[in-house]
């Protein structure tokens, strides 16, 4: 899927620059691609990075066969958080994570599985999710004020010889600032509304969705301060995976191990 995604922005991208080259819009131009760029890079760095991958630990016959492992609650700025043992991956997932279906691993801080960059965005990759809402979002805007610009100076244009350019140029613009309007409408501006909210309060997607902490809104057990939590976003270093080199290489995900002692943060 990631090439999925990364093929429909190349294409509209494409169609706005043959436009772009065409009246000799060059400072759009160069805006243009500026944002593409960065927008690829979210493709690929999101979609590449382990999202915090948690490695299953193997299951050991008489300990691990028959389920023994409860689930228990830690505190947190006053409020309760459950740690909730995974029999699929034999360890107790850390506040946040959760188990993705998709992927059948517990992630770290798990916000969704992405099917635009295949894989589950988590504590690792959320940062890049966030780059590629955001780059797509200003491009399209950007784009849309200025095609509609151009769109109103060419129907006002009346010479003849420029009449089956301006046509085109009309038709092109016209077709891809509709579908901007409609992706940004229900679907980009919307995403990018929601993940603001939620990266200024601390939280998952998949937390908002579940509602699953109590008094979510009150006594948030993660909550510091707006700046730390707008900092974690933009300028924490990435964390070191948890994913060792046997793990990789392991196709039959049989030899997953542990590599950490189970500490348990609230991140
Ligand atoms: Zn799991
Ligand atoms: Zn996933």
């Amino acid at each position: 899927m990631m090439f999925v995604s990364f093929l429909i922005i190349s294409t509209i991208v494409a169609l706005l620059l043959f436009v772009y080259i065409k009246i000799k819009a060059y400072v759009m131009i160069g805006v243009m691609l500026f944002l593409y760029l960065i927008s690829v890079f979210a493709i690929i760095r999101g979609g590449c990075t382990d999202p915090g991958i948690i490695p299953r630990k193997e299951f050991t016959i008489g300990i691990d066969t028959f389920r023994t492992k409860r689930d228990f609650n830690l505190i947190s700025n006053g409020a309760l958080v459950g740690v909730t043992y995974c029999p699929t991956c034999n360890i107790y997932r850390p506040p946040r994570a959760s188990h993705c279906s998709v992927c059948d691993n517990c992630c770290l801080r798990f916000d969704h599985h992405c099917i635009w960059l295949g894989t589950c965005v988590g504590k690792r990759n959320y940062k890049y999710f966030y780059l590629l809402v955001t780059s797509l979002n200003i491009n399209l805007i950007i784009a849309f004020i200025y095609d509609l610009y151009i769109i109103i100076e060419s129907a006002k244009d009346k010479e003849e010889k420029k009449i089956q350019f301006r046509v085109l140029t009309i038709t092109i613009l016209s077709g891809v600032s509709f579908v901007d309007l409609m992706v940004f409408i229900f679907f980009l501006g919307r995403l990018q509304v929601l993940h603001n909210k939620l990266v200024l309060q601390n939280y998952t997607f998949y937390e908002d969705f579940k509602k699953k902490l109590k008094n979510p809104w009150k006594i948030h057990p993660f909550y510091k301060n707006v700046w730390q939590h707008i900092y974690r976003l933009l300028l924490e270093f990435t964390p070191k995976s948890l994913l060792n080199a046997n793990y990789k290489k392991d196709p039959n995900k049989k030899n997953r191990e542990i590599i950490v002692s189970q500490k348990f943060t609230f991140e």
